[in-house]
């Protein structure tokens, strides 16, 4: 290997072993790859192979600069709570003597010179206090979750998370006005706030990864500047140095070298025909439907939003995962499949940038995960919320009080409500001021990617200031 190779700075990026957070880590390592860095990007042995049967071999190349590795997969049972205990109690043995292989001057790479790990896979920080080399965490969930998560020491303070044996999920309890937190909008309930409650262990596990992020060296935020400034100030001044960098989707595109425009990472094969069929509809005309890649339903749920969806009159793109009902595979009654045809396009994983980008969408129902959320905004397309858990609460409520892009759907799903805020969403007075507050935020979101903007400098400063020496410019 040359001395200019070995010179390089290499960072080890180490996910969530999550869709969603593996789509933006990801993104991120590209763009430090482009900046000079070797990277090694660490996937669990079954998600690696996962990728690998979902898409074809030039998603995972072979790059001298660009490598992947695998650690196991530890004792996964399925379930949320056994995913977790093993993330944090399976991973730090694998990912530290992985990252001390790749340092032996024998592995024929650069010595390691930074981390950039998970915000939620704290494991990291040992391996690289014993290296004494940065680790970065990359918080890939909003900002205001975020911050949502930094109260669950204080809510049980105050009383308002009881433990799990006394704890009544009654709405009274759920409607709870949270208007305490600096930084935070005012009308925040406890149903708003990141959602482990029902759960916890898991709500253990986040209030404790949040507290670790004050051990990292930095914080890298899929978020700008101008979209949560208040939450941001309120945990710059309690976090070290954070970095906006979002919306990573857009910082990407803007960079001309596209060598890895092939590196993919869907868990399923994406459905290109979509596009074709988008194509053809008239702009703005079609309503897209996707809960990502965790949420479950009830196949009860997922009939009401059929019968919703296509009694609101829109063509529509559905997005179905074969294991989104709970236990059972998706089942649609026929009828719902004669009333759809040639006006809905049913599949089972899309390219959703490339949906999100063509001209013939005019509204996205979401579960309003984070990167979903980012890339809505992104190309300006107004949403309807139905979250499911965790983040995706506080982003609803944020989404739909503080940027005017959102509509909500009850918990409790109904057709008739369904049909009825698609309708207003594609084409009601609200939905028009919605538009309007989605062209706005994209022009915000494009200007803080752009050369000059706020995210645009920020991974410039990243890279000066803590990852290492910059070796070429976007
Ligand atoms: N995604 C995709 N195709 C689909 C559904 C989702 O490529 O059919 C991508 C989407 O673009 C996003 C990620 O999967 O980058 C989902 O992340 P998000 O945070 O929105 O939700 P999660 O899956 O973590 O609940």
């Amino acid at each position: 290997m040359g001395s200019s190779t070995r010179s390089k700075p290499h960072a080890v990026c180490m996910p969530l072993p999550a869709q969603g957070h593996i789509n933006a880590m990801i993104k991120l390592a590209k763009l430090l790859h482009f900046k000079g860095f070797h990277i090694t990007f660490i996937y669990t042995e079954s998600i690696y192979n996962r990728i690998l049967a979902s898409s074809s071999p030039d998603s995972l190349p072979c790059s001298t600069d660009f490598q992947f590795e695998t650690i196991p997969d530890g004792m996964m049972a399925g379930d949320m709570v056994s995913f977790f205990e093993s993330v944090r109690d399976d991973f730090a043995d694998p990912f530290g003597e992985l990252v001390k292989r790749l340092n032996e001057p024998s592995s024929g790479v650069p010595p390691v010179s930074c981390i950039i790990s998970d915000s939620f896979t704290s494991f990291t920080l040992g391996v690289a206090a014993e290296l004494g080399i940065p680790d970065v965490f990359f918080c890939s969930v909003s900002a205001c979750s975020y911050l949502g998560m930094l109260q669950y020491d204080e809510l049980i303070r105050r009383g308002l998370v009881p433990p799990e044996s006394e704890r009544d999920l009654s709405n009274s309890y759920l409607e709870t006005s949270i208007d305490w937190i600096p930084g935070m909008i005012k009308s925040m309930r406890v149903k708003d706030l990141p959602n482990f409650l029902q759960q916890d262990k898991i709500f253990k596990y986040f209030k404790d990864e949040v507290q670790s992020a004050l051990q990292a060296t930095a914080i890298i935020m899929n978020t700008f500047d101008e979209l949560e400034f208040p939450v941001l100030n309120r945990l710059s001044a309690i976090f070290p140095p954070i970095y906006t960098l979002g919306p990573l989707n857009l910082l990407y595109d803007h960079i001309p070298d596209k060598s890895l425009k092939n590196v993919r990472s869907s868990f399923w094969k994406e459905d290109h025909d979509c596009l074709k069929w988008l194509g053809d509809r008239m702009p703005q005309s079609v309503i897209y439907i996707n809960f990502g890649s965790v949420a479950v339903f009830k196949n009860q749920q997922l009939i009401e939003f059929g019968w919703g969806i296509a009694n609101s009159g829109h063509d529509f793109l559905w997005v179905i995962r074969p294991d989104i009902v709970d236990g059972d595979s998706a089942i649609l009654p026929k009828g719902f499949l004669r009333e759809i045809e040639g006006r809905g396009f049913l599949t089972s994983w899309c390219p959703q940038e490339e949906v999100l980008t063509h001209s013939s969408i005019g509204g996205f129902l979401t579960h309003c995960g984070w990167n979903s959320t980012m890339e809505s905004m992104s190309f300006g397309v107004p949403v309807l919320c139905y979250p499911y858990f965790g983040d995706q609460q506080t982003n609803c409520r944020y989404l739909c009080d503080e940027w005017g892009i959102g509509l909500e759907i009850g918990d409790d799903v109904r057709r008739e409500e369904v049909a009825e805020k698609i309708r207003e969403l594609m084409g009601g007075e609200k939905g028009k001021d919605m538009r309007r507050n989605a062209a706005k935020l994209k022009e915000n979101a494009t200007k803080a990617s752009e050369v000059g903007g706020s995210s645009f400098l920020n991974l410039e400063r990243v890279i000066k200031e803590v990852l290492g020496k910059e070796r070429s410019c976007i």
